[in-house]
């Protein structure tokens, strides 16, 4: 048995269920040990078992901000680990538990299973490139290494070690304080008796900072993602999912001409001012193209209703059909449907690697930290992107940006191009999962380790 221990967050119990699954699938029984703030829903994984650890954590710790998440992550470590520590046991009695994996981000399990005396491996949901920027930031910091950008050419500037990040990519960590960034950063850096590190990545994506990490570390590195694709079709899509998915949005697609629909969306954690969501409004409904928009319940700050805001014109394409508005939808199903031609995405590594898989090129509004990265490959390393120059949510966008950068990736040469690379990738991963691919061996690989557990 293996017990996971996934973040109680959309982003991160994805990633986690998925590779649950592809352990199941591969001989392994599953246990799920959750928190009961956003727990899994069992329903939608009936081959697993699921252990609640209850907790009580204090959500209202939980603002937009990125200091009230290393807050609130501090408080869930400190409540689940001791409910880890008093019920595995038992667990451990009935049955005998290889391994327990763990997010990152649960930072104390480790020790955890160290007194438990289970091995342990830890899943990292970003990228590996995001995760090389983790380990090397202290240096980077103390070496004089990281500038505060001011003019144009700083911001530019290519950061030692870490090409092709910019300046201004890394900015959103160190401004205006990386105290609390950095802690979290080394709690989650350090391994000491962590037998392995899993991402969910590619290693044709990320090959150098897979290089550095790889030359970092003493435990091996495992990349056999993407993990949706191998977790196969079922589990892929109906995963745990924290909001109800609206299905009809497919149907509505099924009416749209090949490549003609812009997806957007902006995941399941940022929000954004209402500002930027009636910019984004007027931007869909001036761009003379299909849209299908997810506006997540609360994603707007400080709003309930949010047809309150929508312009008229917006108002009025939906009803007409040219459009469709929804607050959820099976991302990983829409994003394979071939009316969608392209998505304008906050850059969750999630959302990336689904895009990826499906050839489908993007427009970058990333939201905070490893997005922000994220975007800079997209548009830069594989070219299959535009960037919206604001880049981060810190940033305002310049009115007609939206608008400027749907019209290039939907309808300009320029756009044609980054489809041709989007194709092109989408075909490298796919020689990445079938037999003999560095994901599909990589797999082979995770699994005999966690077999030499327990023989
Ligand atoms: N997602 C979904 N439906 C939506 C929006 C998002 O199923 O309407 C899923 C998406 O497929 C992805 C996850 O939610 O697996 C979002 O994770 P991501 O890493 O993109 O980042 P975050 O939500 O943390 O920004």
């Amino acid at each position: 048995m293996i017990v996971l221990l996934p973040l109680p967050f959309q982003s991160h119990i994805n990633p986690m269920l998925r590779l649950g699954s592809i352990l199941h699938a591969n001989g392994f029984s599953i246990t799920v040990a959750h928190s009961e703030f956003n727990p899994p829903n069992p329903s939608s994984h009936p081959h697993f078992s699921f252990l609640p650890l209850p907790d009580a954590v204090d959500v209202t710790l939980l603002d937009h901000s990125p200091n009230s998440f290393f807050r609130f992550l501090s408080d869930l470590n400190t409540k689940c680990m001791p409910q880890l520590l008093h019920r595995l046991p038992q667990l451990q009695n009935e049955n005998n538990v290889a391994c327990i994996i763990y997010d990152s981000m649960f930072y104390d399990a480790e020790a955890t299973a160290n007194q438990l005396g289970i091995p342990s491996l830890v899943l990292r949901i970003c990228s590996a490139t995001f995760s090389l920027v983790q380990t090397k930031l202290p240096d980077l910091i103390s070496n004089g290494h990281l500038i505060i950008p001011t003019t144009q050419e700083d911001q530019d500037q290519i950061v030692p070690q870490l090409h092709p990040l910019r300046q201004s990519d890394l900015q959103i960590l160190t401004n205006p304080d990386p105290k609390e960034a950095l802690q979290l950063y080394s709690q989650m850096s350090k391994i000491t008796t962590t037998r392995g590190i899993i991402f969910d990545t590619i290693d044709c994506l990320e090959q150098l900072s897979l290089e550095q990490l790889r030359g970092n570390y003493d435990v091996p590195i495992f990349t056999p993602g993407p993990f949706h694709k191998l977790a196969g079709p079922v589990s892929a899509a109906a995963g745990s999912m924290l909001w109800k998915e609206n299905t009809d949005c497919l149907k509505w697609l099924d009416k749209q001409s090949p490549n003609s629909v812009l997806y957007v969306s902006i995941g399941s954690a940022i929000a954004i001012d209402v500002k930027e969501f009636v910019e984004m409004a007027n931007a869909l409904a001036d761009c003379d193209q299909p849209f299908l928009w997810v506006v997540r319940p609360g994603s707007v700050i400080g709003i309930s209703d949010v047809n309150e805001h929508l312009p008229e014109k917006m108002k009025k394409l939906v009803a007409d059909e040219t459009g469709c508005m929804v607050e959820w939808c099976p991302q990983v199903e829409l994003l394979s449907h071939m009316a969608v031609g392209g998505f304008l995405t906050q850059c969750g590594w999630n959302s990336i690697l689904e895009g990826i898989c499906e050839g489908v090129p993007m427009i970058c509004r990333a939201g905070w930290e490893d997005q922000v990265m994220a975007a800079r490959y997209v548009c830069h390393e594989w070219g299959t992107g535009v960037e919206l120059k604001g880049n981060s949510l810190l940033l305002p966008l310049k009115r007609g940006e939206i608008e400027k950068a749907i019209r290039k990736l939907m309808k300009s040469e320029e756009g044609k191009e980054m489809r041709k690379r989007a194709a092109d990738l989408r075909s490298k991963v796919e020689i990445a999962i079938g037999e003999g691919g560095s994901s599909s061996t990589d797999l082979h690989a995770l699994l005999d380790f966690i077999s030499s557990f327990t023989s």
